[in-house]
C-alpha cells in the first residue's frame, strides 16, 4: 500500500494506481526474461540466477543440485522445465 505522501507525489506524475500496476508487471515480465530460477531437486533451496545464452528461452526453472547434494567430481544434471513444469 502506497503512502498518502507517495500518492501525492504519483498523482502530481499522473501515475493512476492502474498506470502503477501495469508498470509493475511489466518489470516482473521483465525480471522474468532476465531470470531464471535454481532449484536443488535433492533439499528444494532455490535461487534467482542470470540467464545465459545457453538457457532455453522458455525456461522458467532449472533443477540443479546444491552444492550440499552435488556429488563432488561429478557433472551435475541439469534439467529445464517451462512455466507449467513441463521438461524441456
Ligand atoms: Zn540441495
Amino acid at each position: 500500500m502506497r503512502s498518502p505522501i507517495d500518492r501525492m507525489i504519483d498523482e502530481a506524475c499522473g501515475l493512476t494506481p492502474e498506470k502503477i500496476e501495469e508498470k509493475i508487471e511489466q518489470l516482473r515480465a521483465n525480471r522474468k526474461k532476465l531470470f531464471l530460477t535454481l532449484r536443488c531437486p535433492s533439499c528444494g533451496k532455490e535461487q534467482q540466477s542470470r540467464r545465459t545464452p545457453d538457457d532455453p528461452p522458455n525456461a522458467a526453472l532449472m533443477l540443479m543440485a546444491c552444492p550440499d547434494h552435488f556429488p563432488a567430481g561429478e557433472t551435475v544434471p541439469v534439467e529445464y522445465r517451462d512455466e507449467n513444469g513441463t521438461v524441456l
